[in-house]
């Protein structure tokens, strides 16, 4: 580690100033990609801001259409949440499957979609549940936030504060974990909305997106027939996808294939 400045924000206001006067200054939440990334000095600060004291980054809202997360709330919270287990499980099944305990404790959404991870869970929620993130300067919706590998639409100085999914009728997430760290090596996350759906697929590409051939396919005939025909009339591209020590491109494609056909099956009604 190297010498920097640890602020605990007190109030928004104040946080605001900080990022606004030093654009050295980053965001800490849980910590849990950060300080490992200046551990190995692939980033260097000069000063970390705090958030873990601002309560209205804390918390779950749910209405009749929508379940509101704040940022700072940890995967622990969001998988053990009643209410949202009882209108959106597939979203509560996601945040149970993220990492170890140790991460679902201290990991935070904010921060989670802030990096934007390709192998990241959350990506493929927000893309498949019409997400909205609220930042304190803006409302952006899900596929104008995340924009490439670790790249975000966010500004030097702009916090993400919330982000709020719709509830759909019926959802579900599947996905293939990294032995090692439980990273999705491909996740798929599917949501009906009254016969529409939304199809998106995280882990296998640079930043997570939506398989809008397999949504217009399954809108027309719902069928796990129909999705088997529409990804293999429409197949990924190999040379836009991943291809690493974990998998190769061609496996990745073939696992989005199986886990989107799983998934379609577990629709939660
Ligand atoms: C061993 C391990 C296994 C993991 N497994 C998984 C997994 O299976 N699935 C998965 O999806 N994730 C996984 N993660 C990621 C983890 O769940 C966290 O979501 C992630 O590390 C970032 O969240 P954090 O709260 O720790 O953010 P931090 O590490 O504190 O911050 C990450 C980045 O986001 C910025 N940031 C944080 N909060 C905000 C905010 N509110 N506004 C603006 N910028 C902000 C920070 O400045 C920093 O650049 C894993 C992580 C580890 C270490």
């Amino acid at each position: 580690m190297y010498p920097f400045k640890y602020v605990r924000a007190t109030d928004l206001v104040s946080a605001e100033e900080l990022l606004a006067g030093d654009e050295e200054c980053v965001v800490l939440a849980g910590g849990m990609t950060l300080l490992p990334t200046m551990k190995q000095r692939l980033a260097q600060p000069s000063s970390l801001l705090d958030l873990s004291d601002l309560d209205e980054f804390k918390g779950i809202t749910v209405t009749s259409s929508a379940v509101t997360i704040r940022a700072m709330t940890v995967h622990a919270d969001v998988a053990e949440s009643g209410e949202i287990a009882a209108c959106l499980p597939a979203l509560s099944n996601l945040a149970a499957e993220i990492g170890d305990p140790q991460v679902r404790n201290r990991g935070t959404i904010g921060g989670s979609v802030a990096n934007a991870d390709p192998a990241a869970d959350y990506p493929a929620a927000l893309l498949a549940l019409d997400a909205t993130v609220v930042t304190n300067h803006r409302s952006l919706p899900a596929e104008q936030f995340f924009i490439d590998m670790f790249e975000t639409a966010l500004e030097g100085n702009e916090i993400v504060q919330s982000v709020s999914f719709k509830i759909p009728r019926r959802a579900a997430y599947e996905k293939f974990p990294n032995p090692a760290s439980r990273y999705a090596i491909a996740g798929v996350f599917i949501a009906e909305f009254d016969g529409a759906y939304r199809v998106a697929v995280t882990g296998v590409a640079g930043a997570a997106f939506r398989y809008s051939a397999v949504e217009e396919a399954l809108q027309a005939d719902p069928s796990v027939e129909s999705l088997q025909q529409a990804m293999e009339d429409n197949p990924l591209d190999e040379d836009e996808l991943n291809d690493d020590i974990h998998a190769s491109a061609a496996y990745r494609a073939d696992l989005t294939s199986v886990l989107a056909q799983r998934a379609f099956l577990r629709l939660d009604s």
